[in-house]
């Protein structure tokens, strides 16, 4: 929280005069030494750099199959979507819905948001309505659960292992990827430097 040039210590509530933080550097608080801000060194670039990574990976995780069964000379490819789809064929719409917002609708409205106010900002423009994206973006974030999904399908098919024969396809390295990649994005991301140039715009 940031009034008037005083941020309050998010451990013990004690409000701090603001300081100007060099780059790689971080201010803490006067009383318990908690960090107020942390100066991440390039972050707009980073993060950009990382968005950008993850689109592509987004893409890949989403076109190309995802897993390949082979049982008995049979094959069957799977995509990532292929999940949902026989979810929502069994009639099971509320955890089809639930697979498909965890797994590919928050992911992707994170990448896209992430892209909307880092590429303008990145050329000295303003994305329009910054303030209510931004918030936006930090909502998504918890629905965002690749790596839970992962998880499920990695225990699946380690008791699928004996009665069939998996092939990964590239869309499940690239899946693998994009947790980590967009992990790195949030990381890199300084969400002070977005609230500036907020506070500069009004
Ligand atoms: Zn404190």
């Amino acid at each position: 929280m940031t009034t008037a040039g005083l941020t309050a210590c998010h451990d013990c509530d004690l409000l701090n005069r603001d300081v100007p933080v060099p780059e790689g550097g971080a201010s803490r608080c006067a009383r318990c030494g908690g960090v107020l801000r942390r100066h991440k060194t390039d972050s707009l670039d980073r993060t950009l750099a990382l968005a950008a990574s993850a689109a592509v990976l987004f893409v890949i995780a989403n076109v190309f199959p995802f897993l390949a069964f082979e049982m008995q000379g049979d094959v069957t490819q799977t995509t990532l979507a292929t999940g949902v789809d026989q979810l929502w064929d069994k009639g099971w719409y509320a955890l089809a819905g639930l697979v498909f917002v965890t797994a590919i609708g928050a992911p992707f409205l994170q990448i896209s948001l992430l892209l909307y106010v880092l590429v303008p900002l990145k050329l000295g423009r303003l994305p329009y309505d910054l303030a209510r994206v931004f918030r936006l973006l930090r909502h998504i974030e918890p629905w965002s659960m690749m790596e839970i999904f992962l998880i499920g399908i990695l225990v699946s098919l380690v008791k699928l292992a004996d009665m069939a024969n998996i092939i990964p396809g590239l869309a499940l390295w690239s899946f693998g990827a994009l947790i980590i990649v967009l992990a790195a994005a949030n990381a890199a991301l300084d969400p002070r430097l977005i609230w500036d140039r907020v506070e500069y715009s009004a």
